[in-house]
């Protein structure tokens, strides 16, 4: 056997990470921050905005015919669908009185449930990341109605989104592995999202 074909053979025994990365502008602030030393409002509370960069890494066996885990212009087109949406917005946790001060001036607002910082968007990246990536999987035939033991088992066996580094600035980035919590956050958004579309249809 070539050298080649012995790797051929084992092709499927490897586990891989692709990595692709975007660019984010966005402005927030973090309402009632205070300063860690002080005790005093601190500067995150201000309106302020980060030139950010998302990186997902996508894991996965080589499952696809054409030997990628995920091709790069499927992940860019995943993490623009998850994170464009804060692209050049204003993101305020929606309890911001500047939310009621600002919603009819024309102006790019995301409301999310908590403080906007790196780690929680991240954590909406994951699990938007991953129910689209199931998505695809349920295209390709998986059922989402099973129990979520058997989904999880079958999913971990193929590919999913497992880090998403959320880089504030290039000195500080926040880092969100997938868990199992965060999984099933990520399947229950899909079935959320089917019977949405059965009750259109
Ligand atoms: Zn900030």
């Amino acid at each position: 056997m070539t050298k080649t074909k012995i790797v051929t053979s084992l092709l499927n025994n490897f586990m891989f990470e692709v990595t692709k990365e975007i660019n984010v502008e966005y402005a927030h602030r973090l309402l009632n921050y205070e300063d860690p030393f002080t005790g005093e409002p601190g500067p995150c509370a201000n309106l302020h905005g980060h030139s950010g960069i998302v990186r997902c890494t996508i894991s996965g066996n080589l499952l696809e015919p054409n030997c990628m885990v995920l091709d790069f212009k499927i992940i860019k087109h995943i993490l623009k669908e998850a994170v464009g949406t804060f692209d050049h917005a204003l993101v305020l946790e929606e309890k911001d009185p500047l939310v009621d001060v600002l919603k009819d001036q024309g102006i790019r607002l995301v409301l999310v449930d908590n403080a906007p910082t790196a780690e929680y968007l991240s954590v909406l990246a994951i699990v938007s990341i991953n129910s689209m990536i199931i998505s695809l999987h349920v295209k390709n035939g998986l059922d989402i109605d099973q129990d979520d033991g058997a989904i999880i088992q079958r999913l971990c066996e193929e590919k999913l989104c497992t880090k998403i580094e959320w880089f504030e600035t290039a000195k500080a980035k926040a880092t969100v592995n997938l868990t199992p919590d965060l999984l099933i956050s990520s399947i229950m958004s899909v079935r959320h999202k089917t019977k949405q579309d059965q009750n259109m249809n």
